[in-house]
């Protein structure tokens, strides 16, 4: 069921779309009219089971793409781009794959720390350099849109290399809306607070967290993920035509609460 047409006539690309969040951004996206959704991650199959993400975006009656991409890697994503080449080009770029880590306190290991921050930093500017080389070749006014984390504004003892990496990628998006806007592109990033998904389970230690911050979030809930692909929606969309540089929280509050 079409939610809104607020991304009328836009091609949507999304990492990491095919669990969690992600999935939530790409559904969304279609639902609120985009003309086409390019899924991208490194499995075509949600890992929490169900259908494959494109045949859920392709049963909206929306063109739906899948395309294998590592976002560590310069070469994945330079060829993901190219695949919105048959609709024209992107127009929104959601910077979603992350991941985060079963152990991730002071002691994080060095290997655990470098794969985290290739995953979910170096993903990042890669992505957006790709996105952005493509947006200023064909004039597009496009939207990048990183998903980083309330653990990137509040560090988090039990997860340090992950607020690490999240941290940078709250100021890569400012940094990316200074870069680009002289060319009309657009960067901002969403920051979940506690969403129910998969990663939220890793370990009973992050779950327990999880529970913790829910707790004390006002509005005493976990975020659903339709929620954040909602928000992603608004930023990708004309709507937010004059917003760029910002930090959008998807957290119920929580940051905002001493
Ligand atoms: P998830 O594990 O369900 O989904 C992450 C997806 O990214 C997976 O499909 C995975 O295959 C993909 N991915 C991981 N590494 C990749 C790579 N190198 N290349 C391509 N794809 C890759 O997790 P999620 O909870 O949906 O998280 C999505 C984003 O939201 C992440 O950036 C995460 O840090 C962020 N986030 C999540 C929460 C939460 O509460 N769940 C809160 C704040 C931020």
């Amino acid at each position: 069921m079409k939610t809104s047409n607020i991304l009328a006539g836009k091609a949507v690309l999304v990492t990491g779309g095919c669990s969690g969040i992600g999935q939530a951004i790409a559904v969304a996206a279609a639902r609120h009219g985009a003309k086409a959704v390019i899924v991208s991650d490194t499995t075509d199959c949600p890992r929490d089971g169900g259908e494959p993400i494109t045949t859920r975006i392709l049963g909206l009656g929306v063109p739906a793409r899948f395309r294998y991409a590592n976002v560590a890697k310069r070469r994945d994503n330079d060829a993901l781009v190219e695949t919105a080449a048959e609709f024209g080009g992107v127009d929104v770029m959601v910077l979603n794959a992350g991941i985060s880590l079963r152990s991730d306190g002071a002691d994080v290991t060095e290997g655990d720390y470098r794969r985290l921050m290739s995953n979910n930093l170096d993903g990042m500017l890669l992505g957006a350099q790709a996105a952005a080389c493509q947006m200023r070749r064909l004039g597009k006014a496009g939207s990048i849109i990183l998903i980083s984390s309330m653990g990137g504004i509040a560090g988090c003892g039990k997860t340090v290399a992950y607020s690490t990496s999240k941290g940078g990628v709250e100021l890569l998006a400012k940094a990316l809306a200074h870069a680009l806007g002289p060319d009309g592109i657009r960067a901002n990033s969403v920051a979940p607070g506690v969403i129910d998904t998969g990663m939220l389970r890793t370990t009973h230690e992050v779950a327990a967290a999880a529970e913790s911050f829910r707790q004390r979030t006002p509005l005493r809930r976990p975020g659903q993920t339709s929620e954040v692909g909602d928000a992603v929606a608004f930023l990708g969309s004309d709507l937010s035509g004059y917003i760029s540089g910002v930090t959008l929280c998807v957290d119920g509050g929580l940051l905002s609460a001493a």
